[in-house]
């Protein structure tokens, strides 16, 4: 009996090294894949080109014409149909860091700006889209559906008057916070004080569900996801979230929360960021906001600071993840809460450190051959790809017509 123990445990501990040795071998896409690919409506969750542009002070869209290839970029618009997408969610984005809040609501607003008039530049190529009809339509037209999130709530400054004007501005998701706690939310990067939500943040969550604006729960701490998905009424989403089971980040999806996103009907749309989904770099990424804070003490002036942490990252370069890796997350959700509760939120133009084979929005049929090679059918693989996300927002818009 000993010895079958031994035995077993031997081969137990060979295969665990195998796999951790051997890579496994880069994903090549088939016909069959592409066919199935671009008979999906493929849906992204978190894109922050906008960003881009704003740092650069680029209201103008001058620095980066989009038409053309960006290289510098993860996203232009021919690798957006290289990789066959069919609607995308741009993030309005701002930082809530050591500003008064007031200042964030006017970036916010500007953000939205730059946003619609991407969009106008490109009436070839971009529409808005505020409905899941919008999307249909607009995909049928061979457009790139374009919507828009607000990420994080200190874009509206504690004032559920300021969340309805950005509803009517087009708004269809809000980031509950961003790596900051606020007065109503727990962030999952910051002290908490308001054990999830404070009265005030029940209000908005209950406000947004009556608008029909998704309550989205990444960047927020785990007691936060928790008390959203006890007070929402309609499923709610994870615009750029992994699996915290696989990549213990603490703004990743722990598995409790995954069987309640389940019972509600939601959706985890997972992040490609290196740093999230690939357990060692992690270890790297975990204290990477309160690293930020420092800089922030540090260097006040922001060109100043963005140069040193430009060199601080590059002194610690994190190792390298794959399409694996992120395929890896997908399935982790899929045997937790089900097929019907997982989707892409890329996070591209927002991170740096992108997994081989996910360098860009032209990658997206990779994950497609992928899922087909791990044994998904065609059905899976179309709910994954965007129909999930369409479920979900339809019935977020069918939960405020109630
Ligand atoms: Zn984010």
């Amino acid at each position: 009996m000993k010895h079958v123990i031994f035995a077993f445990t031997l081969c137990f501990l060979f295969v665990e090294a195998t796999q951790a040795q051997s890579p496994r071998p880069p994903v090549v896409v088939t016909p069959e894949a592409l066919a199935i690919h671009r008979e999906a409506i493929v849906v992204d969750g978190h894109n922050d080109l906008p960003w881009q542009y704003r740092k650069r002070n680029d209201g103008a869209f001058r620095t980066y014409d989009i038409a053309r290839p960006q290289p510098e970029l993860h996203t232009d618009l021919p690798r957006l149909k290289q990789g066959g997408v069919g609607a995308q969610f741009w993030a309005a984005y701002v930082r809530a860091e050591a500003r008064p809040r007031v200042q964030a609501v006017k970036d916010t607003l500007e953000q939205i700006d730059i946003i619609h008039r991407l969009i106008q530049a490109y009436p070839a190529d971009l529409e808005l889209a505020t409905t899941v009809a919008d999307i249909r339509r607009i995909r049928k037209a061979g457009k790139i559906a374009s919507l828009i999130g607000v990420e994080g709530g200190h874009s509206i400054d504690n004032s559920p008057g300021v969340l309805r004007k950005l509803y009517q501005l087009g708004v269809r998701y809000m980031t509950l916070t961003h790596s900051e706690t606020l007065d109503w939310a727990d962030s999952a990067t910051d002290t908490p004080k308001n054990h999830g939500l404070s009265p005030l943040g029940e209000d908005i969550v209950r406000e947004m569900n009556r608008l029909g604006m998704m309550v989205d729960l990444s960047h927020v701490s785990a007691a936060t996801m928790k008390h959203a998905l006890r007070i929402t009424t309609a499923p709610v989403i994870f615009s750029h979230s992994s699996a915290f089971a696989l990549a213990d980040h603490p703004r990743n999806v722990p598995d409790d929360v995954l069987k309640l996103v389940r019972d509600n009907r939601g959706i985890v749309m997972v992040n490609f960021y290196t740093g999230f989904i690939l357990p060692e770099a992690v270890r790297m990424t975990r204290g990477m906001f309160e690293k930020y804070r420092e800089f922030e003490k540090k260097y006040p002036d922001e060109k100043e600071r963005e140069i040193a942490w430009k060199q601080y990252r590059k002194e610690n370069p994190l190792p390298k993840a794959n399409i694996h890796h992120l395929v890896d997350h997908i399935d982790h959700i899929v045997k937790v809460a089900g097929v019907d509760h997982v989707g892409l939120g890329s996070d591209y133009d927002g991170i740096t450190d992108t997994p081989t084979q996910l360098e860009d929005v032209a990658s997206y049929p990779r994950i497609t051959q992928e899922l087909l090679n791990r044994g998904y059918n065609k059905e899976a693989i179309l709910k994954i790809l965007g129909g999930n996300m369409l479920r979900v927002m339809e019935a977020v818009e069918q939960t405020a017509k109630k």
